[in-house]
C-alpha cells in the first residue's frame, strides 16, 4: 500500500525557537520509529532555511507555503520555486484557501505556480476546496471539477503533483467534513485524475484531504478510500498531535 503524506502547513506561526523544539521532536520521533506515512513541514518561508538545514539527510521533507510564477525578478516579498529547491525543499503548498482568498489567487494563477514548481523540481501541493456556501448550494463536485481541471499543471504526471481536498469551511474551524462527505469528493476527484491523464494513473496520484485534522478524527479520516493523506494547519504546530496523526 502506497505511504500516507501527513503535511503540516504552519501558516504564520513559528519563531525560530519553536522551529528547532517542533523539527527537533519530530526527527527524533522519525529516528526511533519506523512509519507508515512521510511527514513533510511547511514552515513559514523566513524559517525555511533554519529547518532545512535541521532535516538535510533526513526522512522529514520541508515545502514552501507559496512561490512565485516567476523564476526571478521585480517581486518585492515573493519566493521562487529555484530559491525553495536551492534551499533543499520537496514540496510547496499552491493555491491554499487563505492565499485564495487574502491574496485573490485565482485558479489560473494557482496552475501558473504550480507549474513553475514542477519545472523547478518540487512537487506542489495543489489546494481546492468549496465553501460553506458553494456546499450548501449543492455546487461542490462542479467547484471541485473546475478547481481542478483550471488549477492543474500541463506538465502534471500522476507522480509530480499531490492535491490536497480542503473544504474552506473546514479550515481552522474545528468543523469536519465527514466520512461520507470526504469519500465522495476524493472519489470524484479519482475519477477526473483518471480521465485527465492519458496513462493509467494507478491512483498514484495523492489526494490529501484537509480541514480541522486532529488526532481524534484522524483514523477515520485517513481510512477514506482515495485519502491519501493529510494536508494538517492548526494540529501540526504541536509536535505529540502532529505526530499522532501520522502514527496510528
Ligand atoms: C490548512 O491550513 O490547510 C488546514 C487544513 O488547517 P486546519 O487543520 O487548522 O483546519
Amino acid at each position: 500500500m502506497a505511504r500516507k503524506l501527513i503535511a503540516g502547513n504552519w501558516k504564520m506561526n513559528g519563531s525560530l525557537a519553536f522551529a528547532s523544539e517542533l523539527v527537533g521532536g519530530l526527527l527524533s520521533r522519525l529516528e526511533q520509529n519506523s512509519t507508515a506515512a512521510d511527514f513533510a513541514v511547511c514552515p513559514p518561508a523566513a524559517l525555511l532555511g533554519q529547518v532545512t538545514g535541521l532535516t538535510k539527510g533526513t526522512a522529514l521533507a520541508v515545502g514552501g507555503q507559496d512561490c512565485h510564477a516567476n523564476t526571478s525578478g521585480a517581486h518585492t516579498g515573493d519566493t521562487s520555486a529555484e530559491l525553495l529547491k536551492d534551499l533543499g525543499c520537496q514540496y510547496v503548498l499552491t493555491g491554499h484557501s487563505e492565499r485564495r482568498t487574502d491574496h485573490g489567487e485565482s485558479s489560473a494563477d494557482v496552475k501558473a505556480k504550480s507549474s513553475a514548481a514542477i519545472k523547478a523540481g518540487l512537487i506542489p501541493i495543489i489546494c481546492i476546496g468549496e465553501t460553506e456556501g458553494q456546499r450548501v448550494s449543492g455546487d461542490t463536485l462542479k467547484v471541485v471539477e473546475q478547481q481542478v481541471r483550471e488549477s492543474l499543471p500541463d506538465e502534471a504526471t500522476s507522480v509530480n503533483v499531490v492535491l490536497a481536498y480542503e473544504p474552506v469551511w473546514a479550515i481552522g474551524t474545528g468543523k469536519t467534513a465527514t466520512p461520507d462527505d470526504v469519500a465522495e469528493v476524493h472519489n470524484f476527484i479519482r475519477g477526473l485524475l483518471d480521465r485527465h491523464f492519458d496513462e493509467a494513473t494507478d491512483g498514484k496520484l495523492k489526494i490529501l484531504y484537509g480541514g480541522s485534522v486532529k488526532p481524534s478524527n484522524a483514523a477515520e479520516l485517513l481510512g477514506v478510500s482515495n485519502v491519501d493523506g493529510a494536508l494538517v494547519g492548526g494540529a501540526s504546530l504541536k509536535v505529540e498531535d502532529f505526530w499522532a496523526i501520522g502514527v496510528r
